[in-house]
């Protein structure tokens, strides 16, 4: 829908394989996924086949060697097609690049290729039942015992929870009596692992997305399964925060653009005695402004996508960028819906708009809400004059 200056003439292919492989493979199926709630494992392993995981990882460990516009390609062809059963950018993006970064030389070679090629799909777990904004009240415990950490807590709103064969599980490394002042370890906690329960969520947004509750009960796992050093879970957490953050901004506005071109098609086609919906001031006016929103955002997004191929992005424009494009995207599919008439709250497979604004308000709330973002923002806003 807009000018856009970052790609080569490779991510143009790249994009043709992708919506290639996506439409003849996932869209004709996701129906039936959402009313699975989950996708079949297979699918993993078929998107690996298809190039479609893990592409700034190394070659070495089965990855494509991209930077980062290799992955935006992928995440916005998913979006594009409101693809959430199949949310590759998790494993891709966020769990392999924590292993690559923070793992010994043998965590690399045990993971990475299952990861990079779909046989193994992983999981991140922060979010507890009691709260998943403030990472400081962690609850969860990872004591040691011997060789073995023992994990022992609840995780929840895990994507990906009840199939992943790796979990990324942060959790308080002291002892219960210095819950508060004990920092962090990442652990990693393989499927089958004793005392690992998992229960997945249904949910309205978002559906198709493997969504799950994880309970650890006295679940024990070798030291050499810590990710990084002990206790600087918290430091890895915030560092990898600003690409978390730009991933789903990148997600956001390319639903958004979706969501625009098609309000504006409907809308020039819905017939009126004045000729369409879209030949009035009050509807133009509101598209207008969200158009102007977005393809600022757009810009915004794509400079946080420059900064971070140069390695300068810093977490406040992260923050920025997915508060802007989250909160346009869910503004606009209210408008979406509003200007659907009736025919918005129809079946699924009939329109879109009503499950167009579930899935939109998951995006200002995973990830960091919105007000979150606006406290990153707001509190850095003495240090801007
Ligand atoms: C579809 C989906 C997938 C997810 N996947 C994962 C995953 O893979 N791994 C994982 O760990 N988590 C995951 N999450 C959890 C997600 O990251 C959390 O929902 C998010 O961090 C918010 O935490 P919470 O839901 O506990 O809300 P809470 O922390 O209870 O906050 C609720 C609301 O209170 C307000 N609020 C809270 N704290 C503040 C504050 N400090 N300042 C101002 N306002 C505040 C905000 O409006 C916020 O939206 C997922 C969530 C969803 C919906």
């Amino acid at each position: 829908m807009f000018k856009r200056k970052i790609f080569e003439p490779e991510h143009e292919s790249l994009g043709h394989q992708v919506a290639e492989f996506l439409d003849s493979q996932v869209v004709p199926y996701h129906p039936q996924w959402v009313a699975d709630r989950q996708a079949p494992r297979q699918i993993w392993q078929q998107a690996g086949e298809a190039g479609l995981l893990c592409r700034t990882i190394p070659q070495d460990y089965g990855g494509h060697g991209d930077d980062f516009r290799g992955s935006v390609v992928i995440i916005e062809e998913l979006a594009k097609r409101r693809l959430c059963g199949l949310l590759t950018f998790l494993q891709s993006d966020i769990v392999a690049p924590y292993l690559h970064r923070l793992g010994s030389e043998i965590q690399r070679q045990e993971y990475l290729p299952g990861l990079c090629s779909g046989r193994r799909i992983g999981a991140i777990a922060l979010t507890e039942p009691h709260g998943g904004s403030d990472l400081h009240a962690l609850s969860c415990q990872a004591k040691r015992e011997g060789d073995e950490i023992v994990l022992t807590g609840e995780k929840t709103h895990v994507s990906n929870g009840s199939q992943a064969d790796l979990v990324i599980v942060a959790a308080r490394c002291g002892g219960a009596g210095d819950a508060q002042s004990a920092g962090f370890d990442m652990v990693l906690v393989d499927a089958g692992t004793p005392g690992l329960t998992r229960n997945r969520i249904d949910k309205t947004g978002m559906p198709a997305l493997d969504t799950s509750h994880l309970q650890f009960d006295d679940c024990r796992v070798p030291q050499d399964n810590l990710l990084g050093a002990s206790g600087m879970g918290f430091f890895y957490l915030v560092s990898f925060l600003s690409i978390e953050r730009l991933v789903l901004a990148v997600y956001a506005q390319a639903m958004t653009e979706t969501l625009l071109h098609e309000t504006i098609k409907s809308c020039n086609k819905r017939k009126t005695a004045q000729g369409s919906t879209l030949d009035y001031q009050a509807i133009q006016f509101r598209l207008a402004n969200l158009y102007s929103e977005a393809i600022a955002n757009r810009s915004f997004v794509d400079s946080c996508i420059t900064d971070h191929l140069a390695g300068r992005l810093d977490n406040r424009n992260a923050c920025i960028a997915k508060l802007r494009s989250t909160e346009t995207l869910s503004a606009l599919a209210a408008v979406k819906l509003q200007l659907s008439g009736a025919r918005g709250f129809c079946a699924a497979g009939q329109d879109t708009a009503t499950q167009d604004v579930l899935d939109s308000a998951i995006q200002t709330i995973w990830g960091g809400s919105s007000e979150v973002m606006l406290n990153v923002v707001g509190s850095s806003l003495a240090n801007v004059l």
